[in-house]
């Protein structure tokens, strides 16, 4: 089955019961009753798959991990309250005190803010690495690493990651790969077929694919799922049903809606190659890329999330540029069906994003890109003059 179709289908009721939606059911619930402590004691020790307290899980998560478990390939997936409380989960489920974790110099803000604050604070030894290592992550590699955090591509950078090398480079140890696949989504990059062990989505982002809820998902190969998976019941995170329920809805969608985002995120880069006010695009779609030979090799496509510098480096013309934009709204996330604009905040450690003027990130959404590409203009216009 090809991607388009399966997406439709995955997590869906099964079975010949007549009279059944098409969608699964919200289910609510805290206490789950049962008829004998017998029966009781024997749910609670199959609690990860069946339905025992509302904390555990309910038939709505449970419909959301295994659709999106099997659009990825992985084993089984996990959801959580957010994107951060995914990554969170999934790197204490590695620390301890000593151990030595790698995580990407081009990781999402928040990311590095867990590492430095709460790793950190708990004897986790944190190194960034620069994001294009490849397999010269062999040589950061040392007794201790109980983890290697990569994000590809790159939060306001877009560099593409040699996952494939950095998995070849630490084959045969207990090093698990986490990847933060949020730009990808499950449609676009196949993690287990390259080397990943545990795939991280801030569903918030295109799986919700609406704006309208918080949702986070750890997809996971067998060796590692039982560990994820215990680290989020000891912190006792517990994911909404009405949330997962909206993911569901929104997932249908979800390979349709990438394809115009990819259109459209082609034809705004491309416009902003052009443009003379410009230095350079961050899109790894785009031919010119340095990264994009990496990213045809590895992905199957592309989202509407790219980057770009003006010419100019000082702070005021990017604010000037945002603040003239009428169809780009300002604000936090993306992966919505709208397209908006911000400004990142410098985070690197051990290495630069190319180039040097001011850096733009923008969400290129679903409106007709004429019209993108006309408010891209005239606020360029604004700043000019
Ligand atoms: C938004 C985002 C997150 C965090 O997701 P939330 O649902 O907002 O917690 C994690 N990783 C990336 C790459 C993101 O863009």
């Amino acid at each position: 089955m090809k991607q388009a179709t399966r997406i439709l289908h995955v997590g869906r009721p099964r079975g010949d019961a007549r009279g059944q939606p098409v969608n699964p059911p919200v289910m609510h619930a805290s206490t789950v009753l049962f008829p004998t402590v017998e029966a009781y004691e024997a749910a609670d020790g199959q609690r990860y798959s069946e339905l025992s307290y509302g904390r555990h899980g309910t038939s709505t998560s449970a419909a959301l991990e295994n659709a999106l478990a099997e659009l990825e390939g992985g084993y089984r997936a996990i959801v959580l309250p957010s994107g951060l409380s995914a990554i969170s989960a999934a790197l204490l489920a590695f620390a301890r005190p000593g151990a030595h974790v790698l995580v990407t110099d081009a990781a999402y803000g928040p990311t590095r803010n867990l590492c430095e604050n709460v790793l950190h604070r708990f004897g986790v030894d944190v190194e960034y690495y620069d994001p294009r290592i490849g397999a010269g992550i062999a040589g950061l590699v040392r007794e201790e690493t109980t983890a290697i955090y990569c994000e590809s591509p790159g939060t306001a950078s877009f560099e593409v990651q040699d996952i494939p090398a950095i998995a070849a480079a630490v084959e045969g140890r207990d090093i698990p790969i986490l990847n933060d696949n949020t730009w990808a989504t499950p449609c676009l990059f196949p993690s287990f077929e390259r080397g990943v062990d545990i795939s991280i989505h801030a569903g918030t982002k295109y799986i919700v694919g609406h704006s309208d809820a918080m949702l986070g998902v750890v997809v996971c190969n067998e060796r590692y799922w039982r560990t994820v998976r215990d680290m989020v019941g000891l912190l006792g995170y517990a994911t909404s049903p009405d949330d997962c329920y909206l993911a569901l809805r929104g997932l249908r969608t979800l390979s349709l809606r990438l394809e115009k985002h990819e259109a459209n995120g082609l034809a705004v880069a491309r416009w902003l190659e052009g443009c003379d006010m410009v230095e350079r695009v961050l899109y790894p779609a785009l031919e010119s890329d340095p990264d994009h030979a990496l990213w045809k090799r590895d992905f199957r496509g592309a989202c509407g999330l790219l980057g770009f510098r003006l010419k100019v480096a000082d702070r005021e013309n990017a604010v000037r540029f945002c603040n003239a934009l009428e169809l780009f709204g300002i604000g936090a996330s993306w992966g919505g069906y709208e397209s908006l604009v911000s400004i990142p905040k410098p985070t690197r450690k051990v290495s630069t994003i190319p180039g040097e003027g001011a850096l733009i990130r923008i969400h290129v959404g679903l409106e007709d890109c004429d019209d993108l590409i006309a408010d891209l203009k005239a606020a360029m216009e604004t700043v000019a003059a």
